[in-house]
């Protein structure tokens, strides 16, 4: 079995009304797909977190080196193409291209041995996870606080048990905000807050102090992720839980996190932190320092196919009859290809999401989708 050929495919479209997070405006969706096709016509299909154009131009350098090769040396190609890139490398891009690559390479191993990626992995602890609606973005006019009150009071009628919203815009704004959607979702309704780094360390210890009384899972993000001490700071000086990670990339980008325990909850993504291969040894490392892991999950149905993948072979941490279960970030904001690129989207029933069981990824790309929303390049 060798590889033939990879591809990248990079899909735009045009938002019709822009929304923003602390850090970032998305007035169009772009994403970057990866496909890896072998000599006997198996191919597998990988995604990368971030800017599209950027992460094909690396999976276009490490593609060489792929050619020719056996797919069903993930661990060997894994670490030949992380050399490759090594003393340039190392996190960013390097790392969430080969994450798209990695990806596509399991997906491959799964059909070639006509299992799911979550029995290679080792079996499946779960056929099912409950789902948490990602949203709550600001939009570019309208009453922020109505709005986040209204989109979040609908994902809990659609039987989502958690919602999580962006803040990190203004403190004072934000108490507003986190105030409406508690009242908004009831009491009962999980609720967990992203900052996207948008505060330094005093804001968000002023808001994470006042906004304990609302019920708040987690603080996500609240400071620049290069700053740990930041981290730690923001943990000590107020009472919610800090979650992060979605940025710090492989089993080196999170030693110091938490080795130095500068979270409560790890958030990496298999898109990003470098596939399958490098996602289970950071899910070790979480494990041996006790810190829980909730994955990362924002991109297309391939994400979310290679998400569910692992989290269906996550083992419970600790075991016990009714354990802590992983739960399923879902993003429910606008994004026409988001499903379009699946045969079958990968749907919530009452907010919680089946694990796809069929080889590989478990998923069929739709062709026709990638055509209609392929990047017209300038
Ligand atoms: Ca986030």
């Amino acid at each position: 079995m060798r590889i033939e050929a990879v591809r990248t495919y990079l899909l735009d479209h045009k938002l019709d009304h822009a929304f923003e997070s602390a850090s970032m405006c998305f007035d169009r969706r772009q994403h970057c797909l990866v496909e890896i096709i072998c000599e006997d016509g198996i191919s597998g299909w990988g995604e990368c977190l971030g800017p599209a154009q950027p992460n094909a131009a690396v999976v276009k350098a490490y593609a060489p080196a792929l050619i020719g090769r056996d797919p069903l040396e993930t661990e060997k190609l894994w670490s030949e193409l992380y050399n490759l890139l090594r003393d340039q490398g190392q996190r960013g891009l390097t790392m969430t291209a080969l994450s798209g690559i990695d990806i596509a390479l399991w997906d491959i191993k799964g059909k070639r041995f006509g299992v799911p990626v979550s029995m290679l992995l080792g079996g499946r602890f779960r056929e099912h996870v409950r789902a948490y609606a990602t949203g709550g973005f600001r939009r570019e006019s309208g009453d922020r606080v109505a709005d986040m009150a209204a989109e979040t009071a609908g994902y809990v009628r659609e039987g989502f048990h958690a919602v999580k919203i962006k803040i990190g815009f203004d403190v004072e704004e934000d108490l507003h905000v986190i105030a409406a959607v508690r009242e908004a979702i009831g009491p009962e309704t999980r609720f967990m807050i992203d900052a996207n780094h948008g505060y330094d360390v005093l804001e968000a210890i002023e808001l994470g102090k006042r906004a304990d009384r609302y019920g708040i899972d987690w603080f996500e993000e609240p400071v620049l992720p290069e700053q740990i001490g930041a981290y730690h700071a923001v943990r000590a000086g107020q009472p919610l839980p800090v979650a992060g990670g979605e940025t710090w990339h492989g089993r080196y980008g999170m030693r110091e996190p938490l080795g130095t325990r500068a979270v409560d909850i790890l958030q990496p993504d298999i898109c990003g932190t470098g596939g399958f291969s490098e996602m289970r040894r950071v899910a070790d490392m979480a494990a041996m320092h006790g810190v829980r892991l909730v994955p990362h999950v924002w991109g297309t149905g391939v994400a979310l196919a290679a998400g569910l993948q692992f989290m269906a072979a996550l083992p419970p941490d600790p075991p016990r009859r009714d354990p802590v279960e992983p739960i399923l970030e879902f993003d429910r904001t606008s994004n026409p290809f988001r499903q379009a690129v699946l045969a079958r989207p990968i749907e919530h029933e009452g907010g919680v999401v089946a694990i796809p069981d069929a080889p590989g990824l478990g998923i069929e790309i739709n062709r026709d989708a990638l055509a209609q929303y392929a990047l017209k390049e300038a």
